[in-house]
């Protein structure tokens, strides 16, 4: 679903990603972690076109992204992202927030694109806020409309950059339970940029530590919490744990 191959990533002379080789198959669930200022955001935008990478190869979805020649709208259609800071058209009620992509972009028929927007508040707990404007809900109901926003495009990949930094502590778990179904009950690739080592451990197949722009351990879930191999991930561990 998504492969990085010798990949290098500049802002302006600064090296924000170096010779990333990474490859994350269709249905996978990878966390990435990493100290501030690592590039975790960075290597995640890359890959619904959010920024441009220099050097390399990045396939997403079959589409080479460094080629000029690639349609990024086909790319965006199929590759949801989920920001910190959630995103939503605060001037738009929640429910058309759900709506309004699969209408422009997919022509999704009215009715239909209700009754799916609605089953995706459903979803997330949160029906009887449809006809709420965003600044009505508290943080994690905004992230949870957002997930739902995403899932309404049905992407293949969806994205997570810290969904959960920018919440209450009370408002994380709801946010993480909707994550957590959404990996167990979907075929959805999932790449998720998170501080949370316990969600990490229950969903993610795969865990991959970068540091410095530059990936330093990937490892399985299981290998990795239990035995990191790089000095500076083990060191990270007993930081965050
Ligand atoms: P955090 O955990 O704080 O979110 P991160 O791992 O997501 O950090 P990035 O945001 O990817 O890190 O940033 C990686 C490096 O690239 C940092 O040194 C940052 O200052 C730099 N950087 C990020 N965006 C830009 C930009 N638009 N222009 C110049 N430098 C940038
Ligand atoms: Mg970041």
């Amino acid at each position: 679903m998504i492969e990085f191959k010798d990949v290098e990533k500049y802002y302006g002379h600064f090296h924000a990603l170096k010779d990333i080789n990474l490859k994350i198959d269709a249905g996978e669930t990878v966390v990435l972690i990493g100290p501030s200022g690592s590039g975790k955001s960075t290597l995640i935008r890359t890959v619904n076109g959010l920024e441009e990478i220099q050097e390399g190869q990045l396939i997403v979805d079959g589409y080479d992204l460094h080629d000029p020649k690639t349609d990024m709208n086909k790319i965006r259609k199929n590759v949801g992202m989920v920001f910190q800071h959630f995103n939503l058209y605060n001037n738009k009620s929640v429910l058309e927030n759900i709506m309004l992509a699969p209408r422009l972009v997919l022509k999704r028929d009215e009715a239909e694109n209700k009754k799916i927007a609605m089953e995706l508040l459903e979803r997330v707990g949160l029906a009887d806020k449809a006809d709420n404007m965003p600044s009505a809900l508290s943080g994690g109901q905004k992230q949870r409309v957002a997930i739902a926003r995403s899932l309404a495009m049905k992407p293949k990949c969806l994205l997570f950059d810290e969904p959960t930094s920018a919440l209450d502590p009370e408002m994380v778990g709801g946010v993480l339970k909707v994550m957590r179904e959404i990996a167990q009950d979907s075929a959805m690739t999932m790449l998720v940029v998170t501080h949370e080592m316990d969600f990490a451990k229950a969903v993610a197949d795969r865990v991959i530590f970068m540091a410095d722009g530059a990936i330093l351990e990937d490892a399985s879930t299981e290998e990795f919490f239990k035995a990191p191999k790089n000095e500076r991930a083990k060191q990270f561990l007993s930081q965050v744990d």
